[in-house]
């Protein structure tokens, strides 16, 4: 954030998109609390903070008289609790470029925080919307995106409003600095041997993950129930485990490329089977290509993780996207658990570790295992396009 704060009105783009219970008292403030410091900065430095977030999908439930439900989607839910991080009081304005907007922009002092209302409230913000996006622009002098999580939308603003200011007045934010620096420390020169431990539930939610993946590292590690599909694209037998027919081939293609490149490429050699997709079935270890019919591989099994750990414990550079079982379920938690286990382990060795773009970032963080290993991921869809070698429209915005 190399911007001259002092005096300066300072648009933040945040995501402030966080889960509710009922009454509205905030359930996880993990999200408000990574945008904390880059806000205390600019305050610190003397400016004033406009934030602006999205809050939801006020759009796609609306009320039965069409209107928006802005008492389920307002962002003044936010404030108080946001007040107190902050230690001092935010301001609010119910509309999100409007006269209310406008008005306390205008009024803001150094040193003051104002929250705008959901960005979401008008489709001109999905929509890209120029004229939306310059309303935006023109409340502050500067712009700061810190809305890593959303850099894959070209939104109003996320994509649009960057245009309206040029390289010497904007600026990504801490947290959003942070996920590119760390995810180009795997992505530009990484220390070798590198492992991709990529796992999950579908082939096809990963297809170009792998396929960048095939191209540049040592060792791929695949797990989860995608894994499936590559043990049946071998010839086993894998009774009634996940598996995406129509992408059988793609998998064999994948399998050849590897060997072609030198990469070693791991499937679990064994799973943990169960009888039904339930916490309570009856389970038993089995070859993963020797699988009864009936019975479906819901974990890797104890020699697959003994291979997978060995690799892992190998690697100089790792890249974790996707559990290697159904992890929600205990009983189908261990692989998963064994792996986050071993990344931790590789990390104290020197090991530089990135868990990102999945449900590998809960599993890490429900086993209490996010503070062992380099860096955990806020980024969820737009890391894993960042990974895939995808140009994000929230980043390249900001370089034009
Ligand atoms: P992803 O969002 O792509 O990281 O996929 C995560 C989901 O994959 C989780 O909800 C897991 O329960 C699911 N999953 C992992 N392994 C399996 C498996 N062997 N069979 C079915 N689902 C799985």
């Amino acid at each position: 954030m190399n911007l001259q704060f002092k005096d300066k009105k300072v648009l933040v783009r945040v995501d402030f998109n966080v889960p509710f219970d009922a009454d509205f008292n905030i359930t996880d403030d993990t999200r408000i609390r990574s945008a904390l410091p880059t806000i205390k900065h600019i305050l610190k430095e003397g400016g004033s903070v406009i934030l602006m977030s999205h809050l939801g999908r006020p759009l796609k439930k609306l009320l039965p008289d069409g209107s928006i439900d802005v008492q389920k989607h307002t962002l003044e839910h936010i404030v108080p609790h946001l007040s107190d991080l902050l230690g001092q009081p935010v301001q609010f304005a119910q509309d999100t470029v409007g006269d209310d907007a406008q008005a306390k922009s205008a009024a803001l002092k150094p040193g003051q925080v104002l929250l705008l209302e959901n960005t979401r409230f008008t489709k001109k913000e999905e929509a890209g919307d120029a004229k939306f996006a310059k309303k935006m622009a023109d409340l502050a002098d500067l712009y700061v995106n810190d809305a890593f999580g959303s850099a894959h939308r070209a939104h109003a603003s996320t994509t649009t409003v960057a245009q309206y200011f040029d390289k010497d007045h904007k600026s990504f934010g801490f947290l959003m600095e942070n996920e590119i620096i760390n995810a180009d420390k795997v992505l530009n020169n990484p220390t070798r041997p590198l492992a991709a431990i990529v796992g999950g539930a579908k082939v096809s939610d990963k297809i170009l993950l792998l396929e960048r993946m095939i191209d540049f590292v040592d060792t791929l590690i695949i797990g989860g129930g995608m894994a499936y599909t590559f043990v049946k694209a071998q010839g086993g037998e894998i009774g009634k485990s996940l598996v995406e027919e129509d992408k059988l081939d793609l998998a064999r293609d994948l399998i050849e490329k590897a060997k072609n490149k030198g990469v070693n490429l791991l499937l679990p050699i064994d799973s943990i089977v169960a009888d039904a997709f339930a916490g309570d079935a009856n389970t038993k270890v089995c070859s993963s290509n020797a699988i009864p019919e009936g019975w479906m591989g819901l974990d890797i099994g104890p020699k697959a993780v003994d291979t997978f750990k060995n690799a892992v414990m190998d690697s100089r550079s790792i890249l974790w996207n996707g559990p290697m079982g159904v992890f929600e379920m205990e009983a189908f938690a261990g692989g998963t658990k064994s792996i986050a286990e071993a990344v931790a382990a590789a990390t104290e060795q020197g090991a530089f570790s990135l868990v990102g773009g999945g449900d590998s970032v809960a599993a890490v963080t429900q086993m209490g295992l996010a503070g062992k290993v380099s860096f955990v991921s806020t980024g969820g869809g737009a890391m894993l396009e960042y990974l895939e070698g995808k140009e994000l429209p929230g980043i390249k915005a900001m370089k034009e």
